[in-house]
């Protein structure tokens, strides 16, 4: 039993939490919304009105915050973790944020003597409930290794990537091809639906044929084809607008830094920027569909 202080409760964040404390670890929680704390005290979490309070009972440390600046405000600011935190402490991040930003917190959390990990996941909402995500990890060996039982409470493949900030890499490499395939699902169901086509039946060819893949199977952006998905559910998030938006960029900023050429990423961060334009933030990244119908 590990005491744990998780930072981030959001859509993502909370679930993990659940599945933390069904492995019987204490969890302490704090979150800049109160009422994102009320919501887990039921199942057991301890809620913290600091994040003095939660430094000063936990060892491990586990952040799920929108952006890197929350991350890193979180962690260097005048009273942050890396302050607060005592030394030999572990942290990890496992929000999506900029490579390079991951690369600047694993030195300065060295330097605190904190054992940093960015620890990104793929799965969803869906599998942050199954306890199923997916954990890409950067940092030392010997962090992983300490890490790896804990993350296994969140998630079913947990893999070491590498050196810091390798999590990041290859979280920012996964969203690219995501938020791509989620328009191309997008053009080829509304393409097919304007040529006469049942939705439903097109779904049932093309997610067993080569047009299969996870946007598709698993949230396809046509609603009332699967009941669980957003697109169901008046796009209700899942994994926001705003969010895949944040990734794209990120992944933009990343093929600069290593001349990658990413036309297909490029075209994808203008849509996903004028959905969020047009006030859809909030929604499921797959409302892109809402675009691509209306053109
Ligand atoms: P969210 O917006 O639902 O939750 C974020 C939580 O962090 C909120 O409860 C917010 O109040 C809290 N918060 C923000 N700033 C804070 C601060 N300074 N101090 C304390 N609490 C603060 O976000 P989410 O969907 O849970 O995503 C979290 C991270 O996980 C993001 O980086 C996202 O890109 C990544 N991610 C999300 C999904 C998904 O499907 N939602 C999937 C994979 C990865």
């Amino acid at each position: 039993m590990t005491k744990i202080g998780f930072i981030g409760l959001g859509h993502m964040g909370a679930p993990m939490v659940r599945n933390l404390l069904k492995h019987q670890h204490d969890v302490y929680i704090y979150d800049a919304v109160p009422a994102a704390m009320m919501a887990l005290t039921d199942a057991g979490a301890i809620p913290a009105q600091s994040l003095k309070t939660v430094a000063q009972h936990a060892e491990v440390f586990i952040t799920m915050l929108p952006s890197g600046e929350n991350v890193a405000e979180i962690c260097t600011g005048a009273s942050g973790l890396f302050k607060l935190a005592q030394p030999g402490s572990l942290f990890i991040d496992s929000s999506s944020i900029a490579v390079d930003k991951a690369r600047e917190l694993h030195q300065l959390a060295a330097r605190a003597g904190i054992q940093m990990l960015d620890a990104p996941v793929s799965g969803g909402t869906g599998g942050a409930e199954a306890g199923t995500l997916t954990f890409m990890v950067g940092g030392g060996e010997a962090h992983f290794n300490r890490a790896k039982p804990i993350l296994e409470c969140m998630g079913k493949k947990i893999v070491h990537m590498g050196a810091a900030g390798n999590g990041q890499a290859t979280k920012i490499s996964n969203n690219l091809i995501l938020g791509i395939s989620m328009i191309a699902v997008a053009e080829g169901m509304t393409l097919g639906k304007k040529l006469g086509i049942d939705p439903k039946k097109l779904f049932e060819i093309c997610s067993n044929a080569s047009a299969q893949c996870w946007s598709l199977n698993n949230n396809c952006p046509v609603p009332d084809i699967l009941p669980n998905v957003p697109s169901s559910h008046d796009y209700q998030a899942g994994f926001t607008s705003a969010m895949m938006l944040k990734d794209l960029k990120l992944s933009q900023l990343a093929a600069q830094t290593v001349s990658a050429v990413t036309p297909l990423g490029a075209e994808a961060t203008a849509l996903y920027t004028l959905l969020n334009n047009l006030g859809h933030g909030s929604l499921d990244f797959s409302a892109i569909i809402k675009l691509i119908e209306a053109k």
